[in-house]
């Protein structure tokens, strides 16, 4: 059953907010340190918003902060032991500055058996909590800090829904937007659906709200996000699906709209007619495809075969000829044959992908692939993953050259990282383009005229007509 956090218990957390600030001797400053996805990052959002309400301000690195809180990331083994590393280095720190706070949160705490593993083998760490109880830093960490001791939070069942939490958001101009929390798809390789519960959609008018307040605030952009953006809504009344929900967005004049991530077996006609008929819906689409192999597809669960997928893809390149596809793609499953991997290879060539991102398949405990026969020898995975990298980056060499002479709107958000007489945003297909121009042009949508193409990005000219709905 899905409940949200009652009003009587987000009164509860303001009560710990305010004693927070009067607590002697409190933490002042902290540092939160991110891994992994999207999802992660506007949780680390919305724990900033919640510390800055407590009365703390950020400090720029993890050696000046009071309190230092690393969101973590379980999906790979890789991530899991980057964070534990990094934590523990702080170790040496709290050595020579005892009164420092060390936090961990994120899927990794909500992984089974990690909190007992936090209590017994990493002492030097003052709080832990889950990602169903996020909305719990203010008591969890008053409690923390007034009496000195460690307090591990971790629970077990992920049913609640949080609103009306502070947001500390990154940029001004772009702003992620959870829509559901979970996943019900249980892919055999992954542990989101372990450590981030079963599939709770938000409720339109709720998430509705919150875009039109980020137009009021002069947002250009919103990522929408969740684990499987495309089931949004089963679980509520009224007929909600995706596409309505996109439809509703756009009416708020949000300029831009992105989301992330889809299933390809929940990718609905209704949906991909929306995308075509809403100019505001950004031509960039992140399907993950995972293999081109019907039979490791199927060990996967994944509920599709390649041709249903290419099916799915061909429809969206027919509705909205000018969209980008891009995807993941897992290379190294248990049991991948040679034929196997071909078959992923001839997807990619088919599809034709923007970009896609590659991944060597990394076993997670508890989940049911990490106890498949036939692991594949590290060796094997790594020459297969060379090759699809390079037959991918043929597509995207291609794909970003077919760009060359066309007119981009591009969100402009920073200097580029290598020359400051250029600045850098992204356009529609999610591809970043450089160009000559200055500090006014950051937050605004420009025409841009591409030039010419690099590896991974595109180099334009600024057209001096400025899109109308800037
Ligand atoms: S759809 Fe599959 S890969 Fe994606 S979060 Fe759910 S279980 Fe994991």
């Amino acid at each position: 059953m899905i409940r949200k956090i009652t009003e009587e218990e987000l009164l509860a957390q303001q009560a710990y907010v305010r004693a927070f600030r009067h607590l002697p001797g409190r933490p002042e400053t902290y540092h939160i340190v991110t891994y992994g996805c999207q999802m992660n990052a506007h949780d680390s959002e919305k724990l900033a918003g919640m510390l800055e309400a407590m009365g703390m301000t950020a400090a720029p690195t993890r050696e000046e902060a009071d309190f230092v809180l690393h969101n973590t990331c379980c999906i790979r083994d890789n991530a899991e032991r980057k964070a534990l590393g990094n934590v523990t280095w702080l170790k040496e720190i709290k050595k020579i500055r005892p009164s420092l706070l060390i936090g961990v949160c994120g899927c990794m705490v909500q992984e089974k058996g990690m909190a007992e593993k936090i209590l017994n083998q990493y002492p030097f760490i003052d709080l832990a909590f889950g990602t169903g109880n996020q909305y719990k830093l203010p008591e969890l960490l008053y409690r923390a800090a007034e009496k000195r001791e460690r307090v591990v939070a971790v629970e077990e069942e992920q049913s609640t829904l949080a609103e009306g939490l502070p947001i500390r958001r990154e940029s001004p101009w772009q702003a992620y937007v959870t829509i559901m929390y979970g996943c019900n798809n249980f892919c055999t390789y992954c542990i989101v659906p372990y450590v981030r519960g079963r599939e709770r959609s938000r409720e339109p008018g709720d998430i509705l709200r919150e875009v039109e307040q980020l137009v009021r605030d002069g947002t250009k952009e919103i990522m929408l996000l969740g684990q499987n953006v495309n089931s949004y809504g089963r679980e509520l009344a009224g007929g909600w699906t995706f596409a309505k929900l996109l439809r509703e967005a756009a009416k708020t004049g949000i300029p831009r709209i992105r989301f992330m991530t889809s299933h390809p077996k929940d990718l609905t006609d209704e949906l991909i007619e929306t995308i075509a008929q809403t100019p505001s819906v950004q031509r960039h689409f992140h399907l993950p495809a995972q293999s081109g192999s019907d039979r490791i597809l199927k060990a996967m669960n994944r509920h599709y075969t390649a041709e249903k997928y290419l099916d799915r893809a061909e429809a969206l390149r027919a509705a909205v000829p000018d969209i980008g596809l891009t995807t993941d793609l897992i290379v190294g499953f248990p049991g991948e044959t040679e034929a196997d991997f071909e078959d992923t290879l001839a997807l990619v060539e088919k599809v034709d992908y923007d970009s896609a991102f590659t991944f060597i398949y990394s076993p997670r405990v508890g989940t049911p692939a990490a106890s498949l026969p036939d692991q594949i020898p590290p060796e094997v995975s790594a020459e297969r993953i060379d090759r699809l990298i390079k037959a991918q980056e043929q597509h995207t060499e291609k794909r970003l050259n077919a760009l060359i002479g066309t007119r981009q709107e591009v969100l402009v958000t920073d200097f580029s990282r290598r020359d400051e007489t250029m600045m850098t945003g992204k356009c529609g297909r999610n591809i970043s383009i450089n160009f000559r121009g200055t500090k006014a042009d950051i937050g605004r949508i420009l025409p841009v005229r591409v030039v010419s193409a690099g590896r991974t990005t595109l180099r334009g000219e600024k057209e001096i007509q400025e899109a109308s709905h800037e």
